[in-house]
C-alpha cells in the first residue's frame, strides 16, 4: 500500500509555527516514502472558516515549499458524504440529539476542568431517545455506549520511520473523563461536525498513516472508535511533539505572534522557518 498522509488544517485562522511544523513533517516523510502528501481543508465550521484563511493557508504552504498530491479536498463541497455515517451510528443506538447552549453546559459544569483541552459535556440530554429530536438538536455520540461496543488498540509509528511500531490502548475510562460525548452533527441541519468529518475522510482518501500533534491524541481515541464501529479500515497513528512558546506553552489555535506571514514579512525565509521548528 502506498504511504499516504495528508495536513488537515482548519481555515479558521492563520497557519502558525505549530502548523508549519505538523505539515512539513507529513510532507517530508510522504517524500522520503515515495508516498502521497494531500491536503484537505476541515472547513465543517461554517460560522467560523473563512476562504481568507484557506487562501493564506495554501500560500503560506506554497512559500514553504510544500506541494501535494491532487486537488486540495474541502469538507465543506461534500457535506451530504457523511450522512450515511449518521445514520449507521443512529441504528446502533449510539447517538443522542441535545438542545443544550453553551451557556447551560457552562453552568451544568461544576469546576473548570483542568488539564482538559475539550470541555467534557456534562451529559444534561443523554437520557433522550432520539425519537425526540427536535429541529435545531445537535447529535452527540454515546460514548459510554460505543465504548462498551469497541476499546480496541490501534497501532502506532514513530518519527523514526513509518513502520508500525507497537499499538495504544483506548483507556475507556481516560476517554470518558477527557473527551466524553462530542458533537458528531451540530445544530440545524445535518452538518457534520470535525470529529467525524476528519475520521471518515481519512478512510475515504486512503490514508495509511496520520501524523498530527499530540494535543489531538484524546481526539484520535474518538475517531478511532468510529472508525471500528462503522466498520472502516484504521490508519496507523503518529501524534508529534508541540512547538512551544518561550514560556513553553504550546501555540493556541490562533496565535498571530507566531504565523508563518508575520515571519515571511519580516523577512525570514523557509530555511528559517524549518531551524525554527527544529527541522
Ligand atoms: N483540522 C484540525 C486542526 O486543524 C485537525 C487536524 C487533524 O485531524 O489532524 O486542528
Amino acid at each position: 500500500m502506498t504511504f499516504t498522509t495528508r495536513f488537515a488544517p482548519s481555515p479558521t485562522g492563520p497557519l502558525h509555527l505549530g502548523h508549519a511544523y505538523s505539515a512539513i513533517l507529513a510532507h517530508d516523510m510522504a517524500r522520503a516514502a515515495g508516498g502521497r502528501f494531500l491536503l484537505r481543508m476541515e472547513d465543517t465550521d461554517l460560522q467560523r472558516s473563512k476562504p481568507e484563511w484557506d487562501a493564506q493557508i495554501i500560500d503560506d504552504l506554497t512559500w514553504l515549499g510544500l506541494t501535494w498530491d491532487g486537488a486540495v479536498l474541502r469538507q465543506s463541497e461534500q457535506l451530504s458524504s457523511y450522512d450515511f455515517a449518521l445514520r449507521a451510528l443512529a441504528d446502533l443506538n449510539l447517538l443522542y440529539p441535545c438542545s443544550c447552549s453553551r451557556s447551560q453546559i457552562q453552568a451544568a459544569l461544576a469546576a473548570p476542568q483542568e488539564g482538559v483541552t475539550h470541555e467534557v459535556y456534562p451529559g444534561l440530554c443523554k437520557h433522550r431517545p432520539m425519537a425526540s429530536r427536535q429541529d435545531g438538536d445537535a447529535l452527540r455520540l454515546h460514548l459510554d455506549r460505543a465504548l462498551a461496543l469497541f476499546d480496541g488498540a490501534y497501532p502506532q509509528f514513530t518519527e523514526t520511520g513509518p513502520r508500525h511500531a507497537g499499538s495504544h490502548r483506548i483507556d475507556p475510562e481516560q476517554a470518558m473523563a477527557r473527551i466524553g460525548d462530542v458533537v458528531l452533527s451540530r445544530k440545524g441541519e445535518d452538518i457534520v461536525a470535525y470529529f467525524l468529518a476528519s475520521a471518515l475522510d481519512d478512510v475515504a482518501q486512503g490514508i495509511t498513516h496520520v501524523i498530527r500533534g499530540e494535543d489531538l491524541f484524546d481526539f484520535t481515541a474518538i475517531q478511532v472508535i468510529l472508525m471500528a464501529l462503522l466498520d472502516l479500515p484504521i490508519p496507523i497513528y503518529h501524534h508529534h511533539r508541540l512547538i512551544r512558546d518561550d514560556n513553553g506553552k504550546r501555540l493556541a489555535k490562533r496565535d498571530d505572534a507566531r504565523a508563518i506571514a508575520k515571519y515571511r514579512a519580516e523577512g525570514a525565509s523557509p530555511a528559517e522557518i524549518r531551524t525554527m521548528v527544529g527541522l
